[in-house]
């Protein structure tokens, strides 16, 4: 097999920002104000720090309104509860996002849980977990929303393609499931208890991997002519010499890469993406909100 096509994140999320700028802009004259973005950092985690200080800048660029409330990390529930409460009731707000993680003392499900659904632009709400899961119109979370656009811009039509999912979280592995379900591929759901996955990997055509172990998926786990998405973000052990920790995949990729058609690499594949549909669900829950009807993304 020839190398595989590495997928360009980075320009398909490009091309749909450009798409929910101009979206953006026809908001704002229908509506008499712009889409509105607010997000929650609770705590000085680096990592969510630097994710937050990036969704804070691509909600500028794509003429939108927002802000970034940190709050420090001995924040009580009933405070966080509280600030929620108040953006759910402004009706400037479209869009609530809480970085995840939150400190340990505060309970993520109820703080997700009070985020109003029709503001849940992370899509982790019970309400829209639900109305995936049943085939109803949902805001649906970012990065399988993300994935499920490059896999159909590489496939076409999904219909009764092997689809191999590793991972299960509510964040991504079970959504993207769902979504994949969703576009009549047969679906199956791998985890840490799953038996035989090399063999199980090795029938998808499109193979998702989002479990957070570098360079899990080797090559002989990944069928000839295969699309592999590769979700995970993992930092290697900074070098001796004192150079930060490589950033890698869930997937060896020059491995992979000699059986797949295609595979998104790390960094520039599935994480520009992810931003993108933040943005793009934004918006959609902007038009909602005002009764008016979404432009295609
Ligand atoms: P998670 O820890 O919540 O879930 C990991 C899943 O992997 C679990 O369902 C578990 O059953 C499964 N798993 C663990 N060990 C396994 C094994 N040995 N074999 C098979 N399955 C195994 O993680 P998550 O939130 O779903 O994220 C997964 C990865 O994706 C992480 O690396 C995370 O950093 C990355 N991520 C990337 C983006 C992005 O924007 N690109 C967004 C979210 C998460």
């Amino acid at each position: 097999m020839n190398a595989a096509r590495a997928i360009d994140g980075k320009a398909a999320a490009a091309a749909l920002r450009e798409k929910v700028a101009a979206g953006a802009r026809e908001f704002a004259r229908k509506a008499l104000r712009k889409p509105g973005l607010h997000v929650v950092l609770v705590g000085e985690d680096p990592a969510s720090a630097v994710y937050v200080g990036a969704k804070e800048k691509a909600l500028h660029k794509a003429g939108m309104d927002g802000a970034v409330h940190r709050l420090p990390a001995s924040t009580g529930e009933d405070e966080l509860l509280r600030l929620v409460r108040k953006l759910n009731a402004d009706p400037t707000v479209d869009g609530i996002l809480v970085q995840l993680p939150l400190p340990d003392h505060l309970d993520e499900a109820k703080v997700l849980d009070t985020i109003d659904p029709e503001k849940d632009v992370d899509g982790f709400h019970v309400v829209n977990a639900g109305k995936l899961a049943v085939g109803k119109e949902a805001l649906v979370p970012c990065t399988p929303a993300g994935c499920i656009r490059l896999i159909k811009e590489e496939r076409g039509d999904l219909s009764g393609l092997h689809a191999v999912v590793i991972g299960r979280s509510n964040i991504v592995g079970k959504p993207m499931a769902q979504l994949l379900l969703a576009e009549n591929a047969t679906v199956t759901i791998a985890h840490s208890r799953t038996r035989n996955l090399p063999e199980l990997a090795k029938t998808a055509d499109i193979l998702v991997a989002a479990v957070g172990r570098p360079e899990m998926v080797k090559g002989d786990w990944v069928k000839d002519g295969a699309t592999v998405i590769d979700v995970g973000i993992n930092r290697l052990a900074p070098a001796e010499d004192g150079a930060k920790g490589r950033l890698v995949g869930d997937v060896a990729y020059d491995e992979a890469a000699r059986h797949a058609a295609a595979i998104t690499p790390v960094p520039g594949g599935v994480g520009p993406m992810t931003i993108a549909m933040l943005l793009a669900n934004t918006l959609v829950a902007a038009h909602a909100r005002e009764g008016l009807e979404a432009p295609t993304l």
